[in-house]
């Protein structure tokens, strides 16, 4: 049984649609990770908003980008506490309350270089409905961008993918965590993807059943690393790199312009605390930057995403961490 409530949105008509996950994180801070059997004392402890598509939307919003926020929770407590966020931070939302499964809950453990582990159950994400994906098509009329990972069902992102090409909108999917169902011609659907190291090399063995080291991804030659993108039949790949930057990688359509076929960009040297949520940081603030700077080449929307990431990794938590688009622009000059 599920109760389908739309919350009232801002009456700004949506830039950017994220279809997407809430999580309600739980971040446990320790000196190192414990191991198997063994009990360790945290250093600190943190709950918050999270989920891949939650963070995304917030980190898009936050580069002053009108958003829309598609997802699903539960009818409890920590769904109550995903629409007060939302309102707080002024996220236009529209949420499947369900009754039948419960808002979705992770556990983070982080460790002192800031490196993570994490276990989430997906609940209520797993279960938003297809037919209310296509309830909000209205939404999707004047939008210009697209974004969605897959802590949803593959129906579900289908249903958001076809609404995305009825109306032109630029699909762009960040492949987190890869689906076991994910096949070729979901991919095939999108016009940007933005996998980190573990995702490409699992999206190389599924889609061109090409065999490689995620680990050794980052030190692989940049001219390697283009013709591996190129396998996946996408036209614009972005691979993330964690501490060592990121990678783009451009198939025809848009070399055509101006646009370097394939470049890699260096990380940004910050404090990191807490690597949670960069990868999310990148992808919004990246759809964001895509419009912000529309007309401009894609290098700079990279290069800014790229520095919104790193500033993330700055702060614990996943959506509160995502920084806004003044701070970006005073920290580095935008
Ligand atoms: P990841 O999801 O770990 O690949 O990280 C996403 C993005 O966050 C990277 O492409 C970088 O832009 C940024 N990032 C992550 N970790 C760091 C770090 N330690 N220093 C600087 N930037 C980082």
């Amino acid at each position: 049984m599920s109760s389908p409530v739309s919350r009232p949105s801002s009456h700004v008509s949506p830039i950017v649609i994220v279809v997407g996950s809430y999580v309600q994180d739980h971040a446990w801070l320790t000196d190192r990770f414990p191991q198997t059997g063994e009990t360790r004392r945290a250093l600190g402890f943190n709950t918050g908003p999270g989920g891949k598509g939650f963070n995304q939307a917030v980190a898009c919003a936050r580069q002053d980008v009108a958003t829309l926020f598609v997802g699903a929770i539960g009818n409890d407590h920590l769904g109550a506490i995903a629409q007060r966020f939302a309102d707080e931070e002024e996220l236009p939302c529209r949420w499947q309350v369900r009754d039948d499964v419960p808002t979705a809950a992770s556990s983070i453990v982080i460790d002192r270089s800031g490196s993570n582990l994490i276990v989430v159950n997906l609940a209520a994400n797993e279960h938003l409905d297809p037919a209310f994906v296509e309830a909000q098509a209205d939404a999707f009329e004047g939008a210009a961008v697209l974004l969605l990972q897959l802590e949803n069902n593959l129906d579900a992102i289908a249903a958001a993918l076809a609404l995305g090409a009825r109306h032109a909108l630029l699909r762009v999917l960040n492949p987190a965590p890869v689906h076991p169902a994910l096949d070729a011609m979901l991919l095939a659907q999108c016009d940007l993807i933005t996998p980190n190291e573990t995702e490409f090399a699992l999206l190389l063995e599924r889609i061109a059943g090409e065999h490689i080291d995620a680990a050794t991804l980052a030190a692989r030659a940049d001219t390697d690393l283009h013709l591996l993108a190129r396998k996946l039949g996408v036209e614009t790949v972005v691979i993330t790199l964690g501490a060592h930057g990121c990678f783009v990688s451009h198939g025809e359509h848009e070399r055509r312009g101006d646009t370097q076929a394939f470049y890699r960009l260096a990380p940004e040297r910050v404090k990191t605390v807490d690597s949670t949520g960069a990868g999310d940081a990148f992808s919004g603030t990246l759809v964001a930057a895509l419009v912000r700077f529309a007309g401009r080449p894609f290098r700079e929307a990279v290069v800014h995403a790229n520095r919104a990431a790193a500033m993330s990794t700055e702060i614990v938590g996943t959506a509160p961490a995502m920084p806004r688009f003044e701070a970006v622009s005073a920290r580095f000059g935008t």
